[in-house]
């Protein structure tokens, strides 16, 4: 398994990252967020700071969409990792 986690202090709203992953949707304070219900998502969490949510899958391929997102946000507020299940 393998943990999004979005620092919502640091996202600007551009959306970079919906456009690498799917999961990634736009919430109701026009920040990013993961898609509850997006296939291999476990759950999501949203503070005011942050949202974190756990998926299904390894997180550490080259290729995988979330850490594509990651690399892609301008400011760094994705961040991508490993989590024991
Ligand atoms: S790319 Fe980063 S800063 Fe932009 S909306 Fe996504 S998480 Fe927020």
């Amino acid at each position: 398994m393998f943990e999004i986690a979005i620092d919502r202090d640091a996202c600007d709203g551009i959306f970079a990252c919906l456009a690498r992953d799917g999961r990634f949707v736009e919430d109701d304070d026009g920040l990013a967020t993961i898609d509850p219900d997006a296939a291999g998502v476990v759950s999501v969490e949203r503070t005011d700071e942050r949202v974190v949510a756990l998926l299904e899958g390894d997180a550490e391929a080259d290729d995988d969409d979330a850490t594509l997102a990651a690399r892609a946000c301008p400011p760094g507020a994705i961040s991508v990792r490993e989590v024991d299940a």
